[in-house]
């Protein structure tokens, strides 16, 4: 069986930037199972793993327009360190609640901590990343009818919803 359609399929991957930084990976524990064709895993990756089948490994680089989308400059912000003052320790990669002029909670990463300044960004934590995917492909299956029905998995002894 190949990866086709909507079908049920199981893979371990390791998700690494541009630098060499692993950020996600399945190793050690479960595979990660999803319902193929439902956009369940960001586009690049599942579009790669239609046709492939058990036992295939393959290595790709999804771009940022494939992954989590490019790096919007707007959303990444200089500010007076005395506007954060009451946060203790401010550090790069810091991951602070902030309020947007509509009263949205949002959280932005602490980018950079100079003397005077911080820079904040407001962006998903991978946006404008290169994601770097080392996959194996663990398992696949047909979907079960109420799988396509619900439009994701159902793991083994869940049948509540
Ligand atoms: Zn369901």
């Amino acid at each position: 069986m190949i990866i086709e359609g909507k079908c049920v399929v199981s893979i371990h991957y390791t998700l690494t930037l541009e630098g060499g930084q692993i950020v996600d990976s399945s190793s050690g524990g479960p595979p990660l199972t999803y319902l193929h064709d439902t956009q369940s895993l960001i586009h690049g990756l599942e579009r790669e793993l239609t046709g492939k089948g058990v036992g295939d490994r393959f290595e790709i680089a999804v771009p940022p327009e494939d992954g989590y989308g490019p790096l919007d400059p707007e959303l990444v912000q200089r500010v007076e360190r005395s506007v954060l003052a009451e946060i203790e320790d401010l550090q790069p990669g810091m991951q602070l609640e902030a309020r947007d002029p509509d009263g949205h909670t949002r959280f932005v990463i602490v980018q950079e901590v100079t003397e005077t300044e911080a820079v904040l960004n407001a962006n998903p934590p991978l946006a404008g990343q290169v994601l770097h995917f080392d996959v194996l492909v663990d398992a696949i299956r047909e979907a079960t009818e109420e799988e396509l029905e619900h439009g994701h998995v159902h793991q083994e002894g869940d049948h509540s919803h």
